[in-house]
C-alpha cells in the first residue's frame, strides 16, 4: 500500500490567492451588477511589447521549417540568451557572471521552490515576515520546516524576520542562526527594498555564518533610486554565499509566457563540492529547456528596441504605483513601496484587520487588493495593492477609495 507525503497534510488551509478568489466570486455573484476593480494578485495587464511579438513570430516560423528547427534546448539554455543575461544583466553593472553561471528556466517561481532540494533537511530556513509563500510552502513540502502553530501562524523550524514600519521594513539579523536565508528584493508583498550598505551586511552575515542566500530579484527592473543594488551580485563577496532568481514575468509580462533563470556562481561551495555542478545535475535530470521559441523571446528583451519597449512598460505601471501611492497618502493612509516596486502597503485605517479590510474594500468600495496577513503574521494590519492595472482601472479605483 502506498503512502502519500505526509508533508503535504502539514500545509494550512488553501492558498491565499483561491481564499481571495472564492470571496471575490461569491461577492460577484451576489453582486451581479458590481463592476469590481481588481488590484490583487500581482499579474502583469499589458501586452507583449512589439519586438517580444516580432522575434515570436519569426522563432515560430524557424520552427515549421526542417533546416531552422529546433528540438530539445541545451541544459542550461541557449547561449544566445546566457549572453544576452551575462553582458546586461550582470557585466554592464560590474558584475562578472559567466554563461556557464545562468541556468534558463521556465520562471522563478519553480526554481524558487526547487532550489532548496539543494540542501539537508535539517538546514533551517529564514524569511523575511511578510513573504512570498513560495519559499515557506516548498520546504514545508521537503519536511524542513517542523510543526505548524495555528495560534501563532507560524513553524516551529523557520526562522522569522519580521519587516515592519517600526524596522522600516529592513530584516534584522536573527537570535537562531540560520542556514539558508531568503531574501526577496525589491519585495513582494511590502514594495520596499535595501540599499546595497544594508544588502552588503546580509552578505557579510551570510560569509560569516557560512549560510547560503537565496535572492529573488523578480521585481529588478522597477528600481528607481541609485543606491538600490540590481543584483546581489554587486556585494562583495556575494558569489560564495549567494543564488540569484530572475524571471522575465515582471519586467518583461512574460507571466503567461514562461521565462526566467537562476544564477549559481561557480564559487559557491560547501566544502568542496559545488552548487553549480548540483543545480546542473538536477536541472539536466528534472527539466527539460525553456521553449526555443520563448529564449528567441527571451533574447528580444536585450535588444535595443526591446530594452527601450520595456522601459516604458516599467514607467507605465510605475506611474499607476505613484498615483495610488500619492491619492492614497492624500486620502490619510500610511503608504510604503510603490518606488523601487509595483507594489504599495498600507497600514489597514482604524486597526481594522487585514481581512477586515479586505471585505470593507470588497463590498464597499467593489476594489480587490490582498490581505498583508496572507503573508505571515507580520502582514497583519497591512494591506497590498499592485501597480499591474490599466491606469484607467488605477484612477477609477482610487476615486473609489476616497468615497469610504
Ligand atoms: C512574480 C514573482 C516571481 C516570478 O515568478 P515567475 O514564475 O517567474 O512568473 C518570483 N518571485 C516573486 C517574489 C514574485 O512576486
Amino acid at each position: 500500500m502506498y503512502q502519500i507525503n505526509d508533508n503535504y497534510q502539514k500545509l494550512p488551509g488553501s492558498y491565499l490567492f483561491s481564499t481571495i478568489g472564492k470571496k471575490v466570486a461569491a461577492y460577484s455573484e451576489a453582486n451581479p451588477d458590481k463592476k469590481i476593480i481588481r488590484l490583487g494578485i500581482g499579474d502583469v495587464t499589458q501586452p507583449l511589447a512589439p519586438a517580444i511579438i516580432e522575434a515570436l513570430h519569426k522563432a515560430v516560423d524557424e520552427m515549421g521549417n526542417a533546416e531552422t528547427f529546433h528540438g530539445y534546448a541545451p541544459d542550461l539554455g541557449y547561449e544566445f540568451l546566457r549572453s544576452a543575461i551575462a553582458k546586461n544583466d550582470y557585466q554592464a553593472r560590474g558584475c562578472e557572471i559567466g554563461i556557464d553561471e545562468i541556468f534558463v528556466s521556465d520562471g522563478a517561481k519553480s526554481d524558487s521552490a526547487n532550489i532548496q532540494e539543494l540542501f539537508a533537511l535539517n538546514n533551517r530556513i529564514a524569511v523575511c515576515d511578510p513573504v512570498y509563500p513560495v519559499y515557506v510552502d516548498s520546504n514545508v513540502m521537503a519536511g524542513r520546516t517542523g510543526t505548524y502553530d495555528t495560534k501563532t501562524e507560524t513553524w516551529s523550524n523557520v526562522i522569522y524576520m519580521p519587516c515592519t514600519a517600526e524596522n522600516n521594513f529592513v530584516p534584522e539579523f536573527p537570535k537562531e542562526t540560520p542556514d539558508i536565508i531568503y531574501l526577496c528584493l525589491p519585495n513582494n508583498p511590502t514594495g520596499t527594498t535595501l540599499t546595497k550598505d544594508q544588502l552588503q551586511k546580509w552578505v557579510d552575515y551570510a560569509n560569516e555564518k557560512g549560510a547560503v542566500i537565496i535572492y529573488d530579484a523578480a521585481y529588478e527592473a522597477y528600481i528607481s533610486e541609485d543606491n538600490v543594488p540590481h543584483t546581489i551580485y554587486e556585494c562583495d563577496g556575494a558569489k560564495t554565499c549567494a543564488i540569484e532568481l530572475r524571471s522575465f514575468s515582471k519586467n518583461a509580462g512574460f507571466t503567461g509566457v514562461r521565462l526566467g533563470f537562476t544564477v549559481v556562481p561557480k564559487e559557491l561551495k560547501c566544502g568542496d563540492v559545488s552548487l553549480n555542478a548540483m543545480w546542473a545535475r538536477r536541472h539536466g535530470t528534472k527539466f527539460n529547456g525553456a521553449p526555443y521559441i520563448v529564449q528567441r523571446a527571451g533574447e528580444a528583451v536585450y535588444s535595443e528596441a526591446g530594452k527601450a519597449q520595456l522601459k516604458e512598460q516599467v514607467a507605465y505601471y510605475m506611474r499607476n504605483a505613484s498615483t495610488i501611492k500619492n491619492g492614497l497618502k492624500d486620502a490619510g493612509y500610511t503608504v510604503f513601496g510603490g518606488v523601487n516596486a509595483p507594489y504599495i502597503w498600507l497600514k489597514t485605517p482604524d486597526n481594522m484587520t487585514s481581512w477586515q479590510f479586505f471585505d470593507h474594500l470588497l463590498e464597499d468600495a467593489n476594489v480587490v487588493g490582498t490581505p498583508g496577513s496572507g503573508f505571515g503574521p507580520s502582514g497583519e494590519g497591512y494591506f497590498r495593492l499592485t501597480a499591474f492595472g490599466t491606469y484607467e482601472n488605477t484612477l477609477a479605483a482610487l476615486e473609489r477609495f476616497k468615497t469610504l
